[in-house]
């Protein structure tokens, strides 16, 4: 796969809609592939569909594309000597080709209306062919087309598609595709305003652009033999460029993500606004259809370009699995440092009232960094294990009369000592062990019962610490008082 030439690789997202899971990893497998190669990785815009263009489409793939951990070497914000970077400021490149195909014949006007159109379409659905262009403005004579031109007739410019050819590429992850001609219709490539139809504009730019391998979602695949045609029609394909594409994703019922499925999030910013760990998604994305060679689930990005190998993609729908990509994440947030762990968490505990316990946010938050999944869990772990203490909950059944004589002497212990650390609490546990004469969970469990009316939680001798002497004592007489 190595050649001389500079592999280029591109993501070309259209703004119609905000970055998503799929476009993601489409765009990651792009970064991957390039610089593995030692390659370059361009985001090129196609906005040509003006209609369906969203307000921020733009702004959402680059600044996710940045959050990711994705390094764009050409863009709308970094171009390079290959602009424009956006479809619409490349009208007049369209148009102009467009109409060299006119007069070398390979394309045609074609000035069927759109009930024109509609008519011909129900008519081969009826006769059981498959709708295609029915070629009604491929013969017109010249002085047909000068009429309908002098009369400001609406016109589109059509394809001439070769007959009997076959457009075949070797896919990079499907092997050979082949497809005959007689099965493709001729194609617009330049709409009735002037703006390039979407296979016509992939063409232009992939080769004013040096692409020199396109890695995109299967749902392009039925556009490829298109893009082929428009290629030979141009010349353009002196320049080489390889296809592949990438496998559908699918949810847990193996149906295609999408907007409508409440049971998965698919755009990346949901993920960001939940404080997912940045790298872990890109980590988790990466393995949506690739396989490394080492086994490792866990990369970094430098360890993910040196491994990445594209004949290791698999063609089969690859499963979102929502709880691996928690697990990946967790991984991740588990290993930062504690400062750096508080700088992510700290915007997320913002909700959080501390109340008694301002004094040791820092130290609270500190307690769930080897369980957090994603920031956004902070607060109920809070609220769960420090502002949600219920008498009632505690089952007094459970507390048998040796309970009450370690709770008797740990009050003592904690009326001797000042909770000033950690190991002041760890003391205090320990003293009372050894004067009630118990250890491990008999000792542990009537004390964590009593002190957050939970029989789990974060290790004792940190609650303990936390809630500090007053609470506690206060918890336990309290308790005594109904239970004892
Ligand atoms: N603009 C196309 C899309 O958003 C991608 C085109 C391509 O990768 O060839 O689906």
């Amino acid at each position: 796969m190595k050649s001389n030439k500079k592999i280029r690789t591109r993501y070309a997202p259209s703004p119609t809609g905000y970055f998503h899971v799929g476009g993601a990893r489409t765009a990651l497998f792009n970064y991957l592939f390039a610089k593995h190669n030692d390659g370059d990785f361009i985001v090129r815009i196609e906005d040509t569909d003006i209609k369906r263009n969203v307000e921020d489409g733009i702004k959402s793939q680059l600044t996710n594309l940045a959050w990711l951990g994705i390094k764009i070497d050409e863009s709308i914000e970094n171009p390079g000597k290959y602009g424009p970077y956006i479809q619409t400021a490349k009208l007049e490149r369209y148009k102009e080709l467009a109409f060299k195909l006119l007069k070398e014949k390979k394309a045609y006007y074609c000035f069927c209306s759109p009930a024109d159109l509609q008519k011909a379409r129900q008519q081969a659905l009826e006769h059981n062919q498959t709708p295609k262009y029915n070629r009604h403005c491929l013969n017109l004579s010249q002085s047909e087309i000068e009429k309908n031109l002098a009369s400001g007739k609406p016109y589109v410019i059509r394809l001439k598609m070769p007959d009997n050819h076959t457009f075949k590429w070797n896919d990079l992850i499907r092997g050979e595709i082949s497809v005959p001609s007689s099965s493709l219709t001729d194609p617009v490539i330049l709409k009735s305003n002037f703006y390039p139809m979407y296979n016509f504009a992939v063409v232009v730019d992939d080769y004013d652009m040096d692409i020199t391998h396109v890695i995109r979602g299967e749902e392009h695949i039925s556009n490829t033999p298109y893009q082929i045609a428009i290629k030979e029609a141009l010349g353009f394909d002196k320049k080489d460029i390889q296809y592949g594409h990438l496998s559908v994703i699918v949810n847990k019922d193996g149906k295609k993500l999408s907007k409508r499925d409440s049971s998965l999030r698919q755009f990346i910013q949901d993920y960001k606004d939940m404080g997912f760990y940045p790298h872990a998604i890109t980590n988790f994305l990466a393995l949506l259809g690739w396989s490394p060679k080492s086994h490792k689930e866990i990369m970094t990005m430098d360890e993910m370009i040196k491994d990445f190998d594209i004949t290791h993609v698999s063609k089969a729908p690859t499963f979102f699995d929502m709880v691996k990509m928690c697990w990946v994440s967790n991984k991740y947030i588990a290993n930062l440092d504690d400062q750096a762990y508080l700088r992510m968490i700290k915007p997320f505990a913002k909700e959080i009232n501390w109340k008694d316990f301002a004094a040791k946010s820092q130290d609270i938050l500190l307690l769930f960094k080897k369980q957090i999944t994603y920031c956004q869990e902070i607060t109920s772990l809070v609220k769960e294990h420090f502002y949600d203490y219920q008498i009632e909950k505690i089952d007094k059944k459970s507390f048998q009369n040796s309970w009450w004589k370690i709770l008797d002497v740990f009050c003592d212990e904690l009326k001797k000592q000042k909770l000033v650390s950690y190991d002041v609490a760890k003391e205090i546990i320990n003293q009372t062990g050894k004067i009630a004469k118990c250890k491990g969970p008999n000792l542990f469990m009537p004390i964590r019962l009593a002190i957050t009316s939970k029989n789990h939680g974060p290790e004792l001798f940190k609650i303990l610490f936390i809630l500090g002497n007053e609470l506690v004592l206060e918890r336990i007489a309290n308790l005594k008082k109904i239970y004892g």
